[in-house]
């Protein structure tokens, strides 16, 4: 903000607003009696609302997105520079942009070889599905249809998506979903006792045989893919258990399982890593990835296949399922790629992976030690700057905070200029964990600033 910020100009927009905003996740019913919070300006780790408020954004633009931070000239320069040059053409058609960025971000995914470009994470885990469904249609008259998905893993907003969705709280509204989705148990160690016949030691590798045993009880020649999140997001924030991974990797190669990895968000840095998958050793078939393509400079979203799925596509020239049946409109925009382009470049030279590595962990040891301070945090976890903070109104029944309470740290911390976010969408009214996912720029002193804000809040809500 240069400080000639002046409320009054804007308060038009207010009222526009509140006239004619559907606002996303929103009850509307306070806008009756409070103004919405509109965000003006940002720039690097912080952002303005419309009262001239600055925030320290702890949740890269609300939804783990904003990954090289607010304000990058060179993007949005990339972005003009390739909108004036040619800025959309679509179906079989290739762009300058396009073939750059998938050249790069290739050389970052060893073993993957396919882009496929479309505009959100939804739609590019329905494309992944939609692939599952026409391999399974042409090489196996149908049958292995069925798509494996997690308890708490979110996929996206679509039905289709929903039918894949183990947040119960956000699909209970929206059914009837899809057929051929199947449901297995999640890989959160902490709340292993939750879960039926399941052991409280070991829950790692117990979770994954809940994969096979969902396996061999549909058939293994009806399971045609597996979608999970590296790290689930919007679950809890789930770092999986050691060995876990691993051993989910050799289930599906072991039954010819395709392996889709949902990396809408740890997708290019976030965990410290280009993709959160490569923490764990293992090779998917599938990769889709969204928020953090472009940090929010432009709508852009991949699916990326290895060269054996793309393969398959392309073996019988007389067979009419022998290429990929399916077209993004705005798959066609330039402005994406130009804006992907600028971000890795970016991520590469302020070697913001590193910087990503080191500030998670020193966060993760800061929230930590805020355990030692407040009893209501039952447990720290994330991988790089990707972080949560579950808590509990007891550590030894670990039952949850009521929902209102852990609103009401994110309020207060809110009030003090903080921005950070609540989610563990699993059941509802269940949301009790906080979330941290700053911009992979953060500085230790943003990440004291963070904590300082935290650490008052949880004093003042829970005394
Ligand atoms: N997958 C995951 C893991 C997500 O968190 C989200 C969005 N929060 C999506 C998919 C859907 O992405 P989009 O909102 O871009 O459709």
């Amino acid at each position: 903000m240069d400080g000639t910020f002046n409320e009054n100009d804007i308060s038009h927009v207010v009222e526009a607003d509140k006239a004619h905003i559907w606002h996303h996740l929103s009850q509307h019913k306070p806008y009756e009696t409070t103004d919405p919070r509109i965000i003006v300006e940002g720039k690097g780790m912080k952002v303005w609302d419309q009262k001239g408020k600055e925030h320290l954004d702890a949740v890269s633009g609300g939804v783990w997105t904003v990954n090289v931070g607010y304000g990058r000239e060179s993007i949005a320069n990339a972005v003009r520079d390739q909108l004036i040059k040619l800025n959309y053409f679509a179906g079989s058609a290739g762009s300058i942009p396009g073939a750059n960025f998938a050249q790069k971000l290739i050389d970052k995914m060893p073993g993957m070889s396919r882009v496929y470009y479309c505009n959100s994470g939804s739609e590019a885990n329905e494309k992944a599905f939609k692939m599952v469904r026409q391999i399974a249609h042409a090489k196996y008259g149908g049958k292995k249809h069925k798509i494996l998905y997690r308890d708490r893993d979110y996929h996206g907003t679509t039905i289709g998506c929903l039918s894949a969705g183990g947040q119960d709280e956000r699909n209970a509204q929206y059914g009837p979903f899809a057929p051929g989705f199947v449901r297995v148990p999640h890989c959160l160690e902490y709340r292993a006792f939750e879960q039926e016949g399941a052991p409280v030691e070991n829950y790692g590798l117990w979770a994954a045989d809940q994969i096979e045993a969902a396996i061999l009880r549909e058939g293994p020649d009806t399971v045609g893919s597996l979608c999970l999140e590296p790290v689930t997001a919007g679950g809890g924030v789930i770092t999986p258990p050691d060995g876990y991974w691993e051993r989910v990797a050799e289930i599906c190669k072991q039954y010819d399982v395709l392996l889709h990895i949902d990396e809408v968000v740890c997708g290019v840095g976030r965990t410290g890593t280009w993709f959160g998958y490569q923490h764990y050793g293992i090779q998917p078939d599938m990769v889709t990835m969204a928020k953090g393509v472009a940090s929010g400079y432009a709508a852009i979203a991949c699916l990326v296949t290895n060269e054996g799925m793309f393969d398959k596509f392309k073996d019988n020239p007389d067979d009419p399922l022998n290429y990929f049946r399916d077209i993004s409109t705005f798959g066609g925009c330039t402005a994406g790629p130009a804006a992907a382009l600028e971000n890795l470049r970016i991520i590469e030279d302020e070697n913001l992976l590193e910087n990503t590595t080191r500030m998670g962990d020193y966060m993760l040891d800061q929230l930590g030690a805020l355990m030692d301070k407040h009893s209501v945090i039952g447990q720290v976890r994330g991988k790089g700057l990707f972080l949560g903070a579950e808590l509990v109104s007891d550590r030894d029944s670990r039952a949850p905070v009521p929902e209102k309470q852990a609103q009401a740290v994110v309020a207060d911390c809110m009030a003090q200029g903080v921005i950070i976010g609540v989610t563990n969408r699993s059941l509802p009214g269940k949301n009790n964990t906080l979330c941290f996912s700053p911009a992979l720029i953060a500085t230790k002193d943003d990440i004291d600033h963070i904590l300082h804000a935290v650490d008052g809040a949880l004093g003042r809500v829970f005394g």
